[in-house]
């Protein structure tokens, strides 16, 4: 028996679609344990090596040659991606993510866009002239060719073309990708602060501008499939998802970001496995479809743990900052109690139990580490500490949890908020430190504020409470909070790092 050349075996499709298989196991071993923070580190790694054997899988594509590109590629970007990814600061990760996801949908547009450049003056089946006369038998087996091309035999003719659907997905793939990629463009701005975060419309036309752009695109990519052949009209399919994307993002307040970014990230997995579809990669249609369904059941939490629907969130006008009115401490119509970091070191210091509410205001201020002294203070004296943590806490999903395992909290010390608000009648202190919406009680008890409805951590359930913040005005709904003026309530002004190291500094004295 003589030995199969190397080169045959690994280029051999049975063997590159093993390699498949063996990247979704990984893919799908990866994103289970990205489900918790435990298991999320090594999660990622295992899901990249999924994704480099995938990668692998392509490139021993025969098909695949232009080796000096693909390599020119590789090396711009990890150059532009491993240092980007290693300097970004937890706060700016909402908006690191929106990039990559962004640059994910456009990469997709493009393969689309070179696919149609190879393949596109043959979309649409049409009939050809055969090099010579078709068979009875032959055409036997092509009723199809038979109707569209009145087959008769002995007549060199037959249906040749892209079949329908690979056209129908490329065109998908570009339209829904192009919209991604400059729909992210925005969110990335937005939060980056180099655009404006408030809502940016054109008022009454908004709608019926962005319902024209998507018909537009839908026509061009239907002209294409049906078979007009015309490079121009694709790119002026690109450039109407292009502003389509754009202006979808636009009139969406800067805040609500996240969950766009994660709705823009399921829409980047869609283009993807809808491209995978039309050039036939197994690998991009399944990674494309877990990224498609994993970013749209993340949408669906955040949108659910804010009680907002997707629609409303797309609509724009919630949180966009600007129009958001500030209620500043002097000018407030009720009165707070406003205490010193020595005070709360005391009334920490001889309770049985602290629960801590962190929130986005810890996050801004980097107050993690001290926010983890403090606790350790507390437990050498024997005071029982937890952490709350709501899921929509910060501007991320999970943003409390990588933050605090940062500074070493330990997870079994992490409660999530179904666990945690039946413990909040036996906690002596609840410490909010930076969190505002996530403990307003209006969300329960105020049928007319904009967060009714929204589960929140029912910190105002505990015996006393010290909310950390540096003044009056509100969080992200833009709504003020009638926890601050609750008898039980002391207010502690101040930057979040710095009067939690205070406290700690004050515990020493107790
Ligand atoms: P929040 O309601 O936005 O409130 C944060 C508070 O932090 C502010 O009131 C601010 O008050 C305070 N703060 C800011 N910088 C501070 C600093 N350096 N030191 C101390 N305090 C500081 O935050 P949250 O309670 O975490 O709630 C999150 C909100 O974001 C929710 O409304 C949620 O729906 C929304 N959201 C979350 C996500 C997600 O995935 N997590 C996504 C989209 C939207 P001062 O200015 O007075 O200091």
């Amino acid at each position: 028996m003589s030995a199969l050349p190397a080169t045959v075996f690994l280029q051999a499709p049975s063997f590159r679609y093993c390699l498949y298989i063996v990247a979704f196991l990984l893919m799908i071993q990866g994103l289970r344990g990205l489900a918790g923070p435990r298991t999320a580190v090594r999660g990622n790694r295992i899901a990249a090596v999924g994704m480099a054997v995938a990668v692998i899988a392509t490139l021993l594509d025969p098909k695949e040659g232009n080796w000096g590109l693909i390599a020119a590629g590789i090396v711009v970007g990890t150059l532009i991606g491993v240092p980007a990814a290693r300097k970004v600061k937890m706060t700016a990760m909402p908006q690191m993510v929106a990039l990559f996801n962004g640059v994910g949908g456009g990469a997709v547009a493009l393969i689309s866009w070179v696919d149609y450049r190879s393949h596109g003056s043959s979309y649409a089946t049409h009939c050809v002239v055969a090099p010579r006369a078709l068979t009875p038998h032959v055409l036997a087996n092509y009723a199809l060719a038979h109707q569209l091309c009145n087959l008769h035999a002995g007549v060199g003719v037959q249906v040749a073309g892209v079949a329908t659907y690979v056209a129908l997905f490329s065109v998908a793939g570009a339209i829904i990708g192009s919209i991604s990629f400059w729909g992210s463009n925005i969110a990335f701005g937005k939060l980056q602060e180099i655009l404006p975060g408030r809502p940016i419309t054109l008022g009454r036309l908004q709608q019926p501008i962005n319902v024209l752009l998507l018909l537009a695109a839908l026509a061009a990519g239907g002209a294409l499939v049906d078979g007009v052949h015309s490079e121009l009209l694709f790119i002026g399919m690109l450039v109407a998802a292009a502003l389509l994307g754009n202006f979808v993002v636009l009139p969406i307040g800067g805040a609500d970001m996240p969950v766009v970014i994660a709705l823009l990230n399921a829409f980047t997995g869609v283009s993807a496995a809808a491209t995978g579809m039309a050039l036939n990669n197994p690998a991009m249609i399944v990674f494309g479809m877990m990224v498609g369904a994993s970013g749209s059941i993340l949408t669906k939490l955040m949108a659910d743990a804010m009680n907002r629907s997707i629609p409303a969130i797309i609509a724009g006008g919630f949180g966009g900052g600007a129009e958001v009115a500030a209620a500043v401490a002097d000018g407030k119509v009720g009165s707070v109690r406003s205490i010193s970091a020595a005070d709360a070191a005391i009334q920490l210091a001889y309770a049985n139990s602290v629960v801590i509410v962190p929130g986005y205001g810890m996050a801004v201020a980097q107050a993690q580490h001290a926010v983890r002294e403090l606790a350790s203070e507390l437990e050498k004296r024997g005071v029982e500490v937890k952490y709350a943590i709501h899921p929509v806490a910060g501007r991320m999903p999970g943003h409390m949890n990588v933050l605090l395992a940062e500074a070493d909290v330990p997870y079994d010390q992490l409660k999530e908020m179904e666990e945690i608000n039946p413990e909040f009648p036996r906690t002596d202190v609840s410490l909010v430190i930076g969190a505002n919406d996530v403990t307003n009680p209006a969300a329960k008890n105020n049928p007319s504020s904009p967060l009714y409805g929204m589960p929140i951590l029912e910190v105002a359930e505990s015996r006393a409470v010290i909310v950390i913040k540096r003044s009056l005005n509100p969080g992200f709904a833009g709504i003020d909070n009638e926890l601050y003026y609750d008898p039980k309530t002391s207010m502690l002004f101040g930057d979040a790092k710095q009067a939690v190291s205070e406290i700690v500094a004050a515990l020493a004295e107790v």
